[in-house]
């Protein structure tokens, strides 16, 4: 069966044909790939055809895809059984290694996903300040909860607009919406209600609009307002955890948030979120306290399977430093060849993901993420797909690169690329 094929039949019976609406290529058109299976840094469709995968599973592949150590972690946790709705020793022993690899995590909850996480993170900031607005930026995604599903505002104290059907305004009416990078904005909001403001939930590396940096002082000033005003400091590290650096966004800047959101590389590809931060907020959350979480399947053994070996994997001495030189010279060198084919083009990356854009300069907002060449990276993406190559279907995803990318795969990314530039170029 083809591709298209099996994206005809999909559609009958799944709305779109896909379970996640970014898998159904609507922003770069053609048809999605239907993966059979993956091994190291290669996913093949059912066609057979092979790929370099810069998809990583949006982020949990960071050890390379059916790692054998994962794998056989997996086997044994599920010959043991697949759930049990008691606790194991396993979460146990992943929650230790959590708080043990992110200081500012002094408990933490195991979730389902990364939605989950953030979801409760916040219910919990505004149980435990007894406030019900939160700020939100831009560009940034939390996952598909109501309150977070928020359209960009504009201008100061802009209450979001719900930017799906099905979320009442009056759901959304406590988010407040800001520019990315703009601390300013952030100041005047405090100024204005700050006694009302429950946290600020922030992707220290926003990962959903492409990639965005944040600026000097911006991730400073954000963690001096909390403070001051009293109001919880949440880093959601669903993407960045694990990925930007070994402890994080928050190791790298050494600013301590109250609460922290982790999810895809802590579940090795298996489904695991989790949140957690300052014990004494923490003990706010059932059964301890009055903030109410659960879940069937929280903590699941053979999730906490993967996710504990694949730690392991990433604790190993050199881990981050081969990723992060990896990633490195990958947007190098695609910066070097679109000069070389006069496209324009800018690249960015930390730790092992990576943000490519078809415009002059590295983006620092998402209003300058918009300004970039959709059409130039649409063309981009099929001529890379055509030639082996497995970016994000989107220009405002970014993406991934694992320890199983050698110098090698590399080199047949480059091969690639420069003739997928010339297409651009014409
Ligand atoms: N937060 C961030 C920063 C994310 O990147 C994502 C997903 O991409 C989420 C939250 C939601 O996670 P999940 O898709 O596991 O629900």
């Amino acid at each position: 069966m083809t591709n298209q094929e099996i994206f005809q039949r999909a559609q009958q019976t799944i709305p779109g044909g896909v379970n996640s609406p970014v898998r159904a290529f609507k922003s770069v058109g053609g048809t999605p790939r239907f993966i059979a299976k993956a091994n190291g840094a290669y996913i093949w469709d059912i066609e057979g055809k092979q790929y370099i995968d810069y998809l990583g599973s949006w982020g949990p592949a960071i050890v390379g895809h059916a790692h054998p150590e994962v794998l056989a972690a997996v086997q044994e946790a599920a010959t043991k059984g697949l759930s049990f709705g008691a606790p194991t020793e396993g979460e146990v022993i992943l929650a230790e290694k959590i708080c043990e690899l992110i200081p500012s995590i002094e408990q933490v909850r195991l979730v389902s996903s990364g939605t989950e996480a953030t979801m409760s993170a916040i219910r919990l900031a505004r149980g435990a300040t007894g406030r019900n607005k939160i700020i939100k930026f831009e560009g940034c995604y939390h996952g598909h909860s109501d309150s977070l599903l928020v359209k960009a505002g504009s201008g100061l104290l802009t209450f979001g607009n719900p930017s799906s059907a099905g979320v009442p305004q009056e759901f959304v009416s406590h988010t407040i919406v800001l520019p990315f990078n703009n601390l300013e904005e952030v100041k005047k909001a405090f100024a204005e209600v700050g006694q009302d403001i429950a946290c600020i939930i922030v992707e220290p590396v926003a990962g959903n609009m492409n990639l965005v940096k944040p600026q000097a002082g911006f991730l400073e000033g954000l963690r001096e307002l909390c403070t001051q005003y009293g109001a919880l400091l949440i880093f959601d590290e669903v993407m960045t955890g694990f990925r930007a650096g070994p402890k994080g966004v928050q190791g790298l800047t050494n600013i301590t948030p109250d609460l922290t959101t982790l999810a895809k590389v802590i579940g090795g590809g298996m489904p695991v979120g989790a949140f957690g931060g300052r014990q004494d907020i923490m003990q706010q959350i059932a059964p301890l306290g009055a903030v109410y979480q659960a879940g069937t399947l929280s903590g699941n053994p053979v999730s906490v399977a993967a996710g504990l070996k694949t730690l392991e994997i990433l604790s190993r001495p050199g881990f981050y430093d081969v990723l992060s030189k990896t990633t490195t010279e990958l947007v190098n060198g695609l910066s070097d060849l679109a000069r070389q084919h006069n496209v324009t083009f800018s690249a960015d990356s930390i730790g092992g993901m990576f943000g490519i854009y078809f415009r002059e300069n590295i983006p620092t907002s998402f209003a300058e993420v918009q300004q970039s060449n959709i059409q130039a990276f649409n063309v981009f993406f099929h001529a890379m797909l055509d030639e082996g190559v497995h970016l994000a279907p989107s220009a405002f995803e970014a993406g991934f690169v694992s320890a199983s990318h050698t110098e090698e795969i590399l080199a047949k990314t480059f091969a690639a690329a420069d003739k997928a530039f010339v297409t651009v170029a014409q």
